[in-house]
């Protein structure tokens, strides 16, 4: 009985180094991601939601319609102005 709870608690302890690991590895590569676009917080603005195809863009880059802020796209812009496709 005792080496069965011995060999669970080796088991438990692997699982949970190599989850431990894991989530080092994943935090750090969310960090690096993060990293580069976590600038845009400090004075980018904020993100608009272009009106043509729904991609959110920084709202310096946005581009101002009578309908909403587009992405900048041709298509987009053309909707933006109008209601016709
Ligand atoms: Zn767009």
């Amino acid at each position: 009985m005792g080496r069965i709870i011995f060999w669970l608690v080796i088991a438990f302890g692997a699982l949970l180094a190599l989850r431990l690991v894991n989530t080092a590895k994943a935090r750090s590569r969310n960090g690096a991601a993060t990293g580069a676009g976590s600038r845009r917080g400090g004075g980018g603005g904020a993100m608009v939601r272009c009106v043509g195809c729904g991609v959110f863009v920084p709202g310096a880059d946005a581009v101002a319609t009578p309908r909403g802020p587009t992405c900048g796209d041709a298509r987009c812009l053309r909707l933006g102005r109008s209601d016709a496709a």
